[in-house]
């Protein structure tokens, strides 16, 4: 597993993840992968991992991680993830980062780039009620939108030191035109030579 482009995403809910994630996944012929859209794939399906994340995913809390890393590990083992992929919503937790660090020494691999989309809680919030009347996801409310922007400072962005210090981020205003943003993307992955094929 060691060709191809492997890219993550990290940045508050509602910073745009899910679709700058669509936009990339494309132009660089990877798999997007969403641990969010897993999750409520399951529960709507009502499988068992589906009924188990249910709770925690309603309360705005973050899965456990003994089930995300276990869910991640199948989905990498999946042969479309051989030539890269994008992660999109993991990790989120020290755990996660240490179990996909694992996973990829393991498999002889590593991360190419991180994209922190920043975005201010405000602008976020606003989108997420925006959301909340167009999609009608149960954890768009507006009181669980702020205790999942409250999981994200204190379990999501400490991650970005760690990446940092790995000089494996580049930071990226998540405010403006959907393709303005997948603009800025792009050329900042440019200049550090990761390039579309
Ligand atoms: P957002 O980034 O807007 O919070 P996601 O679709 O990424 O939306 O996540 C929705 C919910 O799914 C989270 O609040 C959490 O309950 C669960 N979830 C998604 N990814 C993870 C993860 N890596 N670890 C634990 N829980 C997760």
């Amino acid at each position: 597993m060691s060709s191809g482009t492997r890219l993550l995403l990290i940045g508050p809910p509602g910073a745009g993840k899910g679709t700058q994630a669509v936009e990339l996944s494309s132009a660089f012929g990877v798999p997007a992968i969403s641990t969010g859209d897993i999750f409520r794939h399951n529960v709507k399906n009502e499988t068992e991992l589906g009924l188990k994340a249910k709770a925690f995913m309603d309360a705005g809390d973050n899965v456990p991680d003994s089930l995300t890393n276990d869910l991640i590990t199948d989905r990498l083992e999946n042969p479309d993830c051989a030539g890269g992929f994008l992660l999109d919503g993991y990790p989120r937790t020290p755990d996660q980062v240490r179990h996909l660090d694992d996973f990829l020494a393991n498999h002889n691999a590593a991360l190419d780039v991180v994209v922190q989309l920043v975005a201010d809680p405000d602008v976020v919030v606003e989108r997420l009620r925006l959301r909340a009347i167009d999609q009608g996801r149960s954890d768009d409310d507006e009181s669980v939108v702020r205790h999942r922007l409250d999981v994200y400072q204190e379990q999501t962005a400490p991650l970005i030191d760690i990446f940092t210090a790995r000089g494996a981020v580049v930071a990226i205003d998540g405010i403006g035109e959907i393709t303005e943003v997948t603009g800025r993307i792009m050329a900042a992955l440019a200049e550090r030579g990761i390039t579309a094929a």
